[in-house]
């Protein structure tokens, strides 16, 4: 197929002109305290795409202190109503520029153009939409007492203060709007970390948070590395949550630091997802489910299926056509109207994943495709496939955060240990697929594995109102649906002794 690499939108163009990215504090864009700028870098090319100015501690102090400044003034002063009245403008607002910012998100991360159109961009703005609604809708309770005196007593339900967020690159928009969502329908302030992978479209998001008409200082976005402005953030005194989405690795260090100020906190981490086709399943379906559920996003999901198992009576037809269809994958540029699968986010992540490959090849794992990185600019790992893989292997227990699928065959079809045994045989737990036609074995399955999400015969759903975290090693609590409030909110009872 011929490559179509789309222009520029003039308002990208716009964007990348002049010097280096500002950090967004107070509602104003401003340098950082140090002067210190780092690259973004183009992953299709390898090449720098803009420098933004570097946050880090004394950033964040002054982030911290614009949003108390609004916390305590003029956000405090709005209604309900029209809290949710702003938060629906953003969504809108973005409507009016998904292209810029799908463009965006492509250059800065490499995903697809025409992912970042269907799915991150729409997904972000159906996630503001869900709670602009929620803003009117949190309640506290009467509660009847039985304490002998005539005594009202009731509870509130209220904002934290300052909130810290720090998200991964993979979906840096989809991950902020997550975040932001819930925090501002509920009434707090944020100071937000982008990764420093992909700093661009939240920038971008700046200006139309300005449009939409937020108070300076409730939301605050700071460009910046994990060990400096990220600690800067878990160590503030006065942020009294933070929400982070990122590795395990990083969560366990965010939950050793903020012991020291008992911060409240909700840790969504990484997974290494099984996906299990028996043999009674529609394979029309589940061949391209476990496609999806481990090429999107150039398996830079956390919820990667990138655990295949597959009933022997079927195994080698579903890996032949598993086969057939990612050589029919292109890959290239993410501005590329015909790619499927882009580049990797970094050199890191290159590196990374090709380590992954070697440990598979060196464990006796067979690529039936794919499994070496392709020689030219930019960060490409095709679709790759291992066969004949256990558990004993990395690539079988890591998580990769690449392209990459392990294939193994099962055997028990009834009786469900064996396989229930092997999905669960790891210390992640986020998601699990789901594929037969049996529906008392679709509903056993799904109630004995370890996840905080499982789907049957279909992966990778998702759904503002659906709740979504993880089990074991994935981490702790609930973002989306009425769930996440919980993490926005603290309650408050009130005893009002009437004789
Ligand atoms: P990462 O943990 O390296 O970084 C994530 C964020 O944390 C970045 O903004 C980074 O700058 C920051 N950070 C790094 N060190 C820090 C520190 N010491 N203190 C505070 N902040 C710090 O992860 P990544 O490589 O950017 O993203 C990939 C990981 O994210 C994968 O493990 C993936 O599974 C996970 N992820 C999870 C979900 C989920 O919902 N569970 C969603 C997307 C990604």
């Amino acid at each position: 197929m011929a490559n179509q690499v789309i222009s520029l939108d003039r308002r990208v163009a716009q964007f990348l002109e002049g010097g280096p990215k500002m950090l967004y504090i107070g509602g104003e864009f401003v340098a950082s305290a140090s002067g210190k700028t780092f690259k973004s870098i183009n992953p299709s090319t390898g090449e720098e795409l803009k420098s933004v100015y570097e946050a880090d501690k004394e950033d964040v102090d002054r982030a911290v202190h614009a949003a108390e400044k609004a916390f305590y003034g003029d956000w405090s002063k709005l209604t309900a109503s029209e809290r949710g009245q702003l938060i629906w403008k953003l969504a809108d607002l973005i409507e009016e520029h998904l292209e810029p910012l799908a463009q965006l998100e492509s250059l800065d991360n490499g995903k697809p153009i025409n992912h970042a159109r269907t799915a991150d961009l729409p997904l972000s703005i159906d996630h503001f939409r869900y709670y602009a609604g929620w803003a009117t809708k949190v309640s506290g309770e009467v509660i009847s007492n039985s304490s002998g005196k005539e005594m009202l007593t009731y509870t509130r339900r209220e904002p934290i203060g300052v909130v810290g967020q720090i998200i991964p690159w993979n979906f840096p928009l989809l991950m902020l709007a997550w975040k932001m969502g819930a925090a501002l329908a509920t009434g707090n302030v944020i100071v937000f970390k982008t990764a420093e992978q992909t700093p661009l479209t939240a920038l971008y998001l700046a200006d139309l948070i300005n449009e939409a008409g937020f108070p300076p200082g409730v939301v605050n976005i700071l460009s910046g590395y994990g060990e400096t402005a990220g600690e800067a953030i878990v160590q503030h005194p006065r942020i009294r949550k933070v929400a982070f989405t990122g590795s395990t690795e990083v969560g366990k260090r965010i939950q050793q630091q903020a012991t020291g100020n008992l911060k409240r906190l909700s840790l969504e981490l990484g997974g290494k997802s099984p996906n299990i086709i028996f043999s009674d399943a529609d394979l029309e379906k589940a061949i391209p489910g476990a496609m999806l559920g481990i090429f999107f996003n150039m398996g830079q999901a956390c919820s990667a299926g990138s655990r295949l198992y597959v009933h022997k009576k079927v195994y080698d037809k579903v890996l032949s056509e598993m086969k057939a269809a990612a050589s029919q994958m292109q890959v290239g540029m993410g501005l590329d109207e015909t790619t499927d699968i882009g580049p990797l986010v970094s050199q890191e992540q290159f590196q990374r994943v090709n380590r992954y490959l070697t440990e598979g090849h060196e464990a006796g794992a067979k690529s039936i495709i794919g499994g070496q990185s392709l020689d030219r600019s930019g960060y490409y790992v095709p679709p790759t496939i291992f066969s004949d893989t256990n558990h004993d292997m990395s690539i079988v227990q890591d998580e990769i955060f690449g392209p990459v699928l392990t294939a193994m065959p099962f055997d028990d079809e009834d009786d469900l240990t064996e396989i229930i045994r092997k999905a669960n045989a790891s210390e992640y737990g986020l998601a699990a697929g789901v594929w037969t036609t049996d529906v008392r074995k679709a509903h056993r399955v799904a109630h004995r594995i370890e996840a905080g999400t499982v789907w049957v015969n279909d992966y990778n759903a998702l759904d503002a109102a659906v709740p979504f975290g993880g089990y074991k090693q994935s981490g702790y609590g609930r973002e989306m649906g009425s769930y996440a409030l919980d993490l926005y909110t603290q309650v408050k009872s009130i005893w009002v002794n009437l004789e």
